[in-house]
């Protein structure tokens, strides 16, 4: 049987050197947030589902996202797209504070449910990101988990503090690119697949 230990082997081969994501992969038991019966496949580099038609991402695409970020160990930063929660458990161990929003309802429930035992500090919110992202703003970082449509959107853009980083896939449909802005900047890191972004919300 697998365990984190595997994990992080797995992400140090393929390149993730971030030592605080690293440590924070070893901690994070992860097959509390997959489904049940899944629990043997959650020391697999492998995204999963997770029901309502979502996934949780695969262990990579999270240490690589949060690596992104860079050093933001006394920042305030926002995921958009909860999902199961397992990047929010991740994402807390390597920065000062974290506001995770879901646009699913019962997700954002059983999310919530298992980080309060996790990762207690973590501030789960039901509801559009894209909307919520100016109200709860500015942040230091923002890291997306579902698929922008085309562009950076421009709403996280402006919820940004001057030096903030937004680390967001962007592409078509399914398929993109993993996106670093900062400054102005945009650099793609990776090619990658996620849901997509999906503005409103669902009970
Ligand atoms: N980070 C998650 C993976 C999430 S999958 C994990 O570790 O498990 C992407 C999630 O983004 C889905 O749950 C989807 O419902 C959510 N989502 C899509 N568009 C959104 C939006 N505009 N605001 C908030 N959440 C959104």
């Amino acid at each position: 049987m697998r365990v984190q230990a595997d994990l992080v082997a797995d992400l140090r081969r393929q390149g993730i050197t971030d030592e605080r994501v690293l440590a924070a992969v070893a901690e994070v038991p992860r097959h509390l947030f997959v489904a049940p019966g899944d629990e043997e496949r959650a020391y697999h580099d492998i995204a999963l589902p997770i029901g309502r038609g979502q996934t949780i991402s695969s262990p990579w695409i999270v240490a690589r996202s949060i690596a992104a970020l860079g050093p933001l160990t006394d920042g305030r930063v926002l995921e958009i797209g909860t999902g199961s929660g397992y990047a929010a458990a991740v994402l807390a161990r390597c920065v000062g504070q974290v506001v995770t929003v879901e646009r699913d309802a019962e997700l954002a429930r059983r999310a919530g449910t298992i980080l309060s035992e996790i990762a207690p500090t973590v501030d789960v919110r039901t509801g559009d990101g894209l909307e919520l992202a100016g109200e709860l703003g500015p942040f230091d970082g923002i890291v997306v988990t579902a698929l922008a449509q085309s562009r950076l959107p421009t709403e996280l853009v402006g919820a940004l503090t001057p030096d903030g980083v937004l680390v967001c896939p962007v592409g078509d449909d399914r398929v993109g690119t993993l996106v670093r802005y900062q400054h102005g900047e945009s650099v793609g890191l990776a090619e990658v697949t996620f849901v997509p972004l999906v503005r409103g919300t669902r009970d």
